[in-house]
């Protein structure tokens, strides 16, 4: 049986591309597991500094966290005229994030950020219920 990677079908072994997406098929789905590591931000940093030492706080507590640029390709240097802040995220691997998390509630390196942080997570449905019954 033939794949197509992106619409997972399966097709004949006749067919040699995807009806739907024109993708050439594949003899067999590669798991999702072997994919790349997926990096997410676990911190914006106001500045350099803050960033590589979150990023040493993380790394010594066993979590593989890296700053955002790394994860860029050539031309990333071209990125800060543009405004972008692209030299302060800090990342670690989506299996550690809330590993991550928990790290740095522990021992934050700016109290304002832990606020933002905060704010981000939204009220839950049955709070947002609850507070409704109550008025
Ligand atoms: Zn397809």
């Amino acid at each position: 049986m033939s794949w197509c990677p992106h619409c997972k079908t399966e097709y004949l072994d006749t067919i040699t591309r995807c009806a739907d997406c024109g993708a050439a098929l594949v003899a067999e789905l590669v798991p999702e597991d072997h994919s790349p590591r997926r990096f997410v931000t676990i911190y914006n940093a106001p500045d350099q500094q803050t960033a590589e030492t979150v990023v040493a706080t993380l790394q010594s507590a066993g979590v593989p966290a890296r700053l955002q640029h790394e994860t860029l390709g050539p031309g990333a240097g071209m990125l800060p005229h543009l405004g972008i802040a692209w030299d302060r995220g800090v990342l670690v691997p989506q299996e550690y994030a809330e590993q991550a998390r928990v790290l740095l509630q522990a021992s934050p390196p700016d109290e304002e950020e832990l606020a933002q942080e905060e704010q981000e997570n939204p009220v839950t449905l049955e709070e947002a219920e609850a507070r409704v019954r109550d008025l």
